[in-house]
Formats: C-alpha cells, structure tokens, sequence
C-alpha cells in the first residue's frame, strides 16, 4: 500500500488559507519563505514515501521484543530511525543555539504529519524528543541544557516522557514515584511507570526519561510533584554516554495496534536524576512537553485518516461490484461509496486545517510575543488533538467498510490504520479529558478567545457570501449562542456537554477553512465540490450537537444502569 505525501495539498493549505506566508515577516522566522517551504517538504516527503512507509506493515508483523532485559525494536527500524536522524528532522523546530534548525512548528506539523502517516510507530520515537526539547528549552537550568539539547536535536540520544503509573492515568496528581535528594545534589528516583512509549530500544545510543516523582516534603496532589530528567546512561561533562543508571524495562504491553512502538513498564531504582523547574512545580514544566505533544499526537490522527483515505481511494477506484448509476466500473459509482469517500475528505481536510492553524498560532506567538496568538494557540490544541484523533479513528473505520470484507481482513493493511490509530484518542490526555479542557481552561476568560475565532469565521462569511456562506453564518451564529451558555453554566454541566461542543466548534471551523480554499477557483472545481459537501452533508449537525452540548448533566444522572 504506498502513501504519497500531500506536499502540495499542504503549501496550498498554508499559503492560500491560513496565510502562512506572515511567517517569514517576522525575525524570527524570515527563512520560511514559500519557497525553503517547499523545498523541506518535499525532502521530508522522500523520506516518508521511501523510508518509512515501506517498513510500516513489518513494525505490524515483528513488534518490539524484550530479550534479556534489552528492548529489540523491528528489524529495519534502527535504518530508519537514522535517515530521520541524520537529515536533521528530530531537531527541525530546535533553537539553532543547541543544534537544531529553528524552523516553525507549523513546518514540524507538516513532517510530522508525513512521518507518522508514513509510519506511525518510528515516527513517535522522534515526537516525544521534540516536545522534550522544548520542555528542556524552558525550564531545565543552562548545564543542562548544554549537554543534552545538542544531543536530542540531531536525534544521537531520544527523549521519553514518564507520567502514567497503574492509580495514575488521567489523574496524575495520584502519581507515588519517589525522589530522595542525593548529598551531590542529583535525586534517587525510585518507582515504577507503565505505559511508557519508546522506553527503552536499540534505535539510538542514549534515552533520556523525563520522569514526574514527589520529593519527600511534596504537598499531596497535583502541587506536590517535581520533575526529573533521569538518562538511562550518565552522561561525562563532554557528553559520552556512561555508567548504566538504575533505571530499566520490566517488560512490553501487548497492545491492540502500534506494534512496532515499544510501550514499556519501567522500573527506577534510586536512579540519578536531576531536578527540572522548580520544587513540586514540576507539572508546569511537563506541561510544556504535553502540549507540544498534545498537537503532535491529533496529527497523527490525521495522518492515519489521510493515509486511510488515500488506500480507500486506490481500492475504490479498482473494486467492480455490481452496476454503478454513473456507468463507473468501479465501486467509485456507488452513491454510498461517494458518501463515505466525501465524508473521509471533508473530515480529513478540516483535522488539517485546525492542526495547521494551530501551529501557525503557535509560531506566531513566539515570534511576536503577543498575548492573543498564544490564547488562540491553547483554545485551538485540545480541538486539534481531540478532532484530529477522532477523525482519525473515524476515517480508518470508513477505509474499513469501503474495502468491505477485505478491509477486516489483515492482509489489505488497512486494518492496521484502523488499529494503529485507535490509542490517540486515548493517550496524551482522553479525548474526554481534551474536551473539558476546552470548555473549562480555555472557556475562563468568559468565552473571549472562542468569541474571536467565531467572529472570524463570520468575517470570512462576509468576504465570501452565497448561499454555502448563509449556512456558515447561521452556524457559527448557533456556536456562538453556545459559547456563550457554556461559559455561564455548572462546571458539571460544561463537562457534560463538552465533548460535543467540541466536536461543532471543528465542523464549524472546517467549514470556514473550506470555504476560504473553495473561494480561490475560479471556476466550481475539487475544493468546491468538498466545501459543499462539508456546508450541506456535516454542518447541519452543530445545531445538533449545539443541543447536546448545551443540555446540563442532569440528564446523564438520571439512572444508575440497573
Ligand atoms: C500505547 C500507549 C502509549 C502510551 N504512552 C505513554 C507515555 O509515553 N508516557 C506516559 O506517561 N503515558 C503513556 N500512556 C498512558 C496514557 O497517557 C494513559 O493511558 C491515558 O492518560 C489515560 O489514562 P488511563 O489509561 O489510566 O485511563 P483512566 O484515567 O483510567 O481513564 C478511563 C476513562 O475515564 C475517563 N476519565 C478519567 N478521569 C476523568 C475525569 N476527571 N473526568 C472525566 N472523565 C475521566 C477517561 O477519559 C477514560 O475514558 C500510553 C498509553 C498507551 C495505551
């Protein structure tokens, strides 16, 4: 099954709709021109296509195993790894002082997109080290920094984020990992993490864990947890990898997809690890990473829903099954078939648009320093995430029934999407919990930064009416009555409606996106085509789930499922 990189797709995105191109008028990103853009894409599109994808059933077929307490990743998987490597991609966002590049994370998204569609189970080693090297960039002290970034930006060493212990999932203020001060003024960290991605393998000399623990005075909860960066070989002053530090993996989850990731149980030890951020202040800091992570992992459902799409297309356009209203050969013809080819295309092009424009807002932020660009940044990343990874879900499962019987059979590959994309609604905080993020956090200054978008939404109406545009406004008019009721109610009421509320705040921003790319042909073509069925066939449903979203929780206590 080959996947082809949606390089132009995504410089048609960037340049036409969400107006990248401010990018490169700012200092700190006047190198992202349309045209270095471009030019990285389609040199990570070769590395997609031709490294990457071609390894992605074997990660299926030969998971990870543990042999002799060493975690062997898939056979290929080390190469790999290395050609990610060695073309500078871990570090493609990195500030240049420690190694990295320095490009925009709007252009990191697109990587990231290509690599994880390409092979989602390699390209998740590279996405944890780059959100912890921005956790690194902020809060761990100048030694440190020096001696570590240069390492995980040319990928040489890879990063791990250790958060999830068996009582502590969603809520991490349970967590009971240890951290004693050591007289050097290193910790011995102590305790055992579960679910821990990449947590150990054979794909890069060293691996770096960022590890939440409580100091012995730690107040309970949430306030009391520090973090802790704890390599799995001490590092001397010039950077050689040393002693092997008490930190290993117990074993390997067997998982439901994403077989070629090793997702391992991890036992500290009295490992030395040293402190990052300030004491019980260590939440803020892994935050950092989580964030970044937060959008990384709604691209990969993206990814997974492009990919899907593109294998549903190929198997649509050659399968021949009874006789088609337009005289199609193929099942193509179907009217059905149509519905769930659109409906995968619609979704998929709203899921990158947000990400996208999330990423830009991203930059933006921390190229001019302005308040509003980071507050859309964090109302856009739980819808980013949580949209992102449903669509992904939801597309892998269409691909599913447009290959019919063969689609559950495993040999097609298009199970695998449909497995493999199942764990990003679940990891880096549940959807449910992105949700109430949105409509708690992110709703507490009143519902303003919502409020912004909506109107801009509106203003897009205004520069493009028709009859599509009525239906937009309309839309966004019944989003904005909403926000504004979420913002008044009973937190339990919020969250009872908040994964729907969510989920009309993308249609009606997909809407948006999709007008806006429509509007650029000058005759009704492709983009055209997608925008009306988006506006006709998936927005009615934001008055719907406005409805739901608006309800109360009253109605979800009323049995107790006896
Ligand atoms: C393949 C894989 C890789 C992973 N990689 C990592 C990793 O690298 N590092 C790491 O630290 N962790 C990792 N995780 C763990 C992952 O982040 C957790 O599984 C996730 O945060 C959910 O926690 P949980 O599994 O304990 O579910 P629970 O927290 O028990 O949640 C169960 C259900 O209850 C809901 N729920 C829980 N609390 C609330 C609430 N307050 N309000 C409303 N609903 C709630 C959830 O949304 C969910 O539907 C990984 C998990 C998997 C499966």
């Amino acid at each position: 099954m080959s996947y082809r990189a949606p390089v132009a797709e995504m410089c048609f995105l960037l340049g036409e709709v969400l107006g990248a191109g401010r990018l490169a008028e700012t200092d700190r990103f006047a190198d992202a021109t349309p045209e270095t853009i471009e030019a990285v894409l389609g040199e990570a599109a070769r590395i997609a296509e031709d490294v990457l994808a071609p390894l992605r059933r074997a990660g299926d077929l030969e998971p990870a195993r543990l042999e002799n307490g060493v975690v062997r990743t898939t056979p290929g998987f080390a190469e790999a790894y290395r050609a990610i490597a060695d073309g500078g991609w871990v570090g493609i966002a990195a500030a240049p002082e420690h190694g990295g590049m320095g490009l925009p994370v709007t252009l990191l998204t697109c990587v990231g997109e290509m690599f994880s569609a390409a092979n989602m189970a390699i390209a998740l080693c590279p996405l944890l080290t780059q959100g912890q090297i921005e956790a690194l960039e902020h809060h761990a002290p100048p030694e440190l920094r020096a001696l570590y970034l240069p390492k995980l930006a040319s990928g040489t060493w890879t990063g791990t984020m250790n958060l999830t212990e068996p009582q502590a999932g969603s809520d991490v203020g349970a967590i009971r990992a240890r951290a004693e001060p050591r007289p050097d003024g290193t910790h011995a960290v102590s305790g055992q993490k579960i679910f821990i991605s990449w947590g150990d393998h054979d794909v890069a000399e060293n691996i770096v864990h960022l590890v939440l623990a409580r100091l012995p005075d730690a107040p309970a909860g949430t306030r009391g947890i520090s973090l802790f960066l704890v390599p799995k070989f001490i590092p001397d002053a010039e950077g050689r990898p040393g002693e092997r530090n008490g930190v290993r993996a117990l074993s390997l989850e067997h998982k439901t997809g994403l077989h070629g990731s090793p997702t391992c149980v991890m036992e500290f030890d009295a490992a030395r690890g040293w402190l990052i951020g300030a004491p019980h202040q260590g939440l803020a800091a892994m935050f950092t990473m989580m964030n970044n992570a937060r959008l990384a992992v709604g691209v990969e459902g993206l990814s997974q829903a492009d990919a899907a799409l593109q294998a549903a297309l190929a198997f649509a356009r050659e399968r021949r099954q009874g006789r088609t209203p337009d005289g199609t050969e193929a099942i193509i013809g179907h009217a059905d078939v149509r519905r769930m080819l659109m409906t995968m295309a619609a979704l998929t092009a709203t899921a990158r648009a947000i990400c996208l424009d999330c990423a830009l807002s991203i930059d933006m932020a921390a190229a001019t320093g302005e308040e509003a660009w980071a507050a859309r940044a964090a109302f856009l990343t739980p819808i980013a995430k949580a949209f992102g990874t449903d669509t992904g879900c939801e597309v892998a499962s269409l691909a599913m029934q447009v290959f019919g019987g063969m689609g559950y059979i495993e040999e097609t590959g298009v199970a695998q999407f449909w497995r493999d994309v199942r764990v990003t609604a679940i990891y880096e905080g549940t959807n449910g919990i992105q949700a109430m993020d949105l409509v708690g956090r992110k709703l507490a200054d009143g519902g303003a930064v919502g409020q912004k978008l909506i109107e801009a939404i509106e203003e897009g109406v205004r520069e493009n009416p028709g009859e599509l545009g009525a239906s937009l406004a309309a839309a966004a008019r019944r989003l904005a009555e909403t926000t504004g009721w979420m913002a008044a109610a009973e937190p339990n009421d919020r969250f009872a409606g908040a994964a729907p509320y969510l989920r009309a705040f993308a249609l009606t921003l997909g809407g948006h996106y999709l007008l806006k790319a429509a509007a650029t042909e000058a005759e009704a073509g492709p983009r055209t085509a997608l925008a009306t069925f988006h506006v006709r066939q998936l927005l009615p449903q934001v008055a719907a789930l406005c409805d739901a979203a608006s309800a109360g929780a009253a109605p979800l206590y009323a049995t107790d499922f006896a």
